[in-house]
């Protein structure tokens, strides 16, 4: 492998090499927007392409998005727990684990249950998705008197 020479201003993969700290050390700026020191070395024998962003954050968003694809598959919401309780903490945390209707939220009164509820209901046609849930109280759930969901 070629040593390269150091340029200020060149692209490393994801990094550009912002300015010489000193004989040993540069600082570069990763596309994903963290500032990082990068060896000399590092740099010269095209060690280092990034800040350790692109491998983590890749591994994390496929994994993410093979789950939820994995869930429309399988239509879990409608036939299985495992895949409602997925979404319901999804929407509880969204919506801050407050009902939408009414504010109510256990962290003010435990007695307060909250639910997943689909704005369109499933039997109308309403998919499971985050724009089309919303988190609500046990109560505010039944009184809508529309299709209960878990
Ligand atoms: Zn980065
Ligand atoms: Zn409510």
């Amino acid at each position: 492998m070629l040593r390269k020479k150091i340029i200020i201003g060149n692209k490393y993969g994801k990094l550009t090499i912002i300015r010489k700290e000193n004989n040993y050390w540069y600082i570069c700026d990763c596309d994903c927007g963290n500032r990082i020191m990068v060896s000399a070395k590092d740099l010269e024998w095209n060690k280092i392409h990034n800040c350790g962003c692109t491998s983590k954050e890749k591994i994390l968003r496929e994994k993410e998005q093979k789950k939820i694809e994995k869930l429309f598959d399988e239509d879990r919401f409608k036939n299985g727990r495992s895949g409602a309780s997925f979404w319901k903490r999804q929407v509880l945390i969204r919506d801050n684990c407050i009902c939408q209707m009414c504010g109510a939220s256990p962290a003010k009164d435990p007695t307060v249950d909250l639910h997943a509820d689909h704005i369109t209901p499933w039997s109308r046609g309403g998919k499971t998705t985050l724009e089309n849930l919303r988190t609500l109280c046990m109560k505010c759930n039944i009184g809508k008197g529309d299709l209960h969901d878990e």
